[in-house]
């Protein structure tokens, strides 16, 4: 089973009412079960049934975004959209029955405690009284997705999306990027109504999903949603000192450094995605080329590497090339009777390219390693966890960057590093804002605008925003999704960043134990809390003091030592 290529995994739909059928004949049966064999027997069957429907579910995913124009998977992604929802309130029974089962201790030794902080955590976040109230969410949700993703920008007489605007952004010409930039925010400016009354609806419904299931205020309820058992949002809070402290005063300095090496004076809102005046650093080859010296350069990092991206390459499961038909972005799922990790994007010929084969690559690398634990809720860890795996992978893979940016490569870790710096400030604006916005939920519109406007100032004092009036009335927090379509989920970039720059640090003092940590940090998948893998994987803890500090002098010293003047 294991050695299958993709194209020949078999999809086929669940037939709903036999999987309900069998879903709940094994609840009933483990309800009533006597002894703990008889439960374990049945807590397998359970959890293979539910694998077998995440089968099905992912390899759709996979043919769906491969092929959006392939009715056939259209109609089934459609399908997995109206069932979902009915399998996730089967498996809360299940959460409830596991909770409460006789033989709980003895499961707990076998699964370990993870498990049923899940539960715990899952049957706190919902109740029956809030089904229509979640209805409504997504709704408001997906009407601020509509709204981004049916923009028509005209600029030059062309008509431009968000996304085929990007370019332009980023244009060698500042008139050109200060135009392109203008168009975007007057885009948001003449949506800016609608998308506050979207999410003051947004917070308004989540304060009261929050007290009907008996929380002050929807922050504690957030953090249950994103399965966070271990830390609160004070602790958060000290991270977010940190970053003041410690990162901003670089991010600041490496602005300066890009306002020399782009050549300008003031550093305008529309130039600080501008980062080299020859433009950013590009892979050199075509996307075979890069497939070809991936392949080498995990053969040589490690054994682990080697056969795990050997599987992926053997086994199809791989799609990476920009095709007609192809969904946006990239990702990596997993699909579980397969034991097969899959990576899907969009390659266009930037350092996103490799990125995808670093990051999405690190994210696979970990579900392929934790392949044997078997346990649905274990496939993956919380999304704070899951990102070290990535972000580390980026940094593990710096010795073989040669191999795709020839004379560039210099050029290219500056700029991976230096970005990296450089998301924190904003990627901790994001979560405070998100805190004050649910700490306060009858604040207006304007009250938000403002908000936003103080919490830029103090982790983006370098912000420029030339009079644009949208942008200096508070309004460019409008344009990140998440905080309209997944609250809370933001920092958790940021925290993985700051273990993954440990590991950077680990890997440049001694190889081998900051890999032998990286491996067991992997191999242990979902099967702990985010605090637990990081003192698993022998890494400081983001939320105490002197954690950000630790790492900070390292990056400086080597951002130093490079001399940008010449990118
Ligand atoms: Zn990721």
């Amino acid at each position: 089973m294991q050695f299958m290529k993709f194209d020949n995994f078999q999809y086929q739909r669940p037939v709903m009412k036999s999987f309900e059928e069998q879903y709940n004949a094994y609840l009933k049966d483990f309800e009533s079960a006597t002894t703990f064999e008889e439960k374990d027997e049945l807590f397998d069957k359970n959890n293979a049934l539910r694998q077998k429907y995440s089968t099905m579910y992912n390899i759709c995913h996979v043919r769906h975004t491969i092929n959006t124009k392939d009715k056939f998977f259209e109609e089934e992604n459609n399908f997995f959209d109206d069932n979902n929802p009915a399998v996730e309130a089967l498996t809360n029974r299940f959460y409830g029955l596991l909770l409460s089962s006789r033989f709980r201790i003895d499961l707990e030794k076998k699964w370990g405690n993870q498990l049923f902080v899940i539960a715990e955590l899952s049957l706190k976040t919902f109740k029956p009284t809030i089904l229509e109230d979640l209805k409504e969410e997504n709704k408001l949700t997906s009407k601020y997705i509509k709204i981004k993703a049916s923009a028509e920008i005209i600029f030059n007489g062309e008509k431009y999306t968000l996304p085929t605007l990007s370019p332009l952004e980023i244009s060698k010409n500042r008139q050109t990027r200060k135009e392109a930039s203008t168009a975007k925010w007057a885009f948001y400016s003449k949506h800016a109504k609608t998308v506050e009354a979207i999410f003051d609806k947004q917070v308004k419904l989540r304060h009261n999903i929050a007290k009907k299931l008996a929380y002050d205020n929807f922050i504690q309820l957030g953090y249950a949603r994103m399965i966070r058992s271990d830390y609160n949002a004070e602790m958060v809070a000290n991270f977010r000192k940190q970053v003041k402290e410690f990162i901003v005063p670089i991010a600041t300095e490496l602005y300066k450094k890009q306002k020399k090496r782009i050549g300008i004076d003031n550093l305008k809102f529309y130039d600080e995605d501008f980062r080299f005046a020859s433009g950013n650093p590009k892979p050199k080859g075509t996307p075979d080329w890069i497939v070809e010296n991936a392949g080498k350069m995990y053969k040589e990092l490690s054994n682990e590497t080697g056969t795990f991206f050997e599987f992926m390459r053997h086994n199809n499961l791989m799609d990476l090339v920009n095709k007609e038909g192809k969904a946006t972005g990239g990702y990596c799922t997993y699909i579980p009777d397969y034991k097969s990790p899959y990576i899907f994007s969009n390659f266009n010929g930037t350092s996103g390219d490799i990125d995808v084969l670093t990051h999405e690559a690190g994210h696979a690398f970990q579900v392929y390693s934790s392949r044997d634990i078997g346990l649905s809720e274990y496939n993956w860890p919380t999304y704070e966890a899951c990102e070290i795996h990535s972000m580390s992978m980026e940094f593990f893979t710096w010795p073989w960057m040669e191999l795709f940016f020839k004379e560039d490569t210099n050029k290219y870790k500056f700029a991976h590093l230096s970005g990296a710096i450089l998301f924190l400030p904003y990627g901790v604006a994001v979560d405070e804002f998100q805190h004050f916005v649910y700490e306060n939920p009858e604040a207006s519109a304007e009250d938000r605008n403002q908000a936003w406007l103080a919490i830029e100032k103090i982790y983006l004092p370098h912000r420029d925003n030339d009079g644009n009036e949208f942008l200096e009335n508070g309004g460019f927090w409008q344009r990140q999704s998440h905080i309209f379509t997944t609250p809370f989920y933001y920092i958790d970039y940021a925290l993985a960043q700051i273990c993954a720059f440990q590991f950077w640090k680990k890997d440049r003092q001694n190889h081998a134990s900051a890999w032998a940590d990286y491996i067991r940090l992997c191999k242990a998948g979902g099967s702990k809390s985010f605090l637990e893998l990081v003192d698993l994987a022998n890494l400081k803890s983001p939320f105490e003091d002197g954690c950000v500090e630790s790492i900070i002098g390292d990056i400086k010293t080597w951002l130093d030592s490079v001399d940008d003047s010449s990118f």
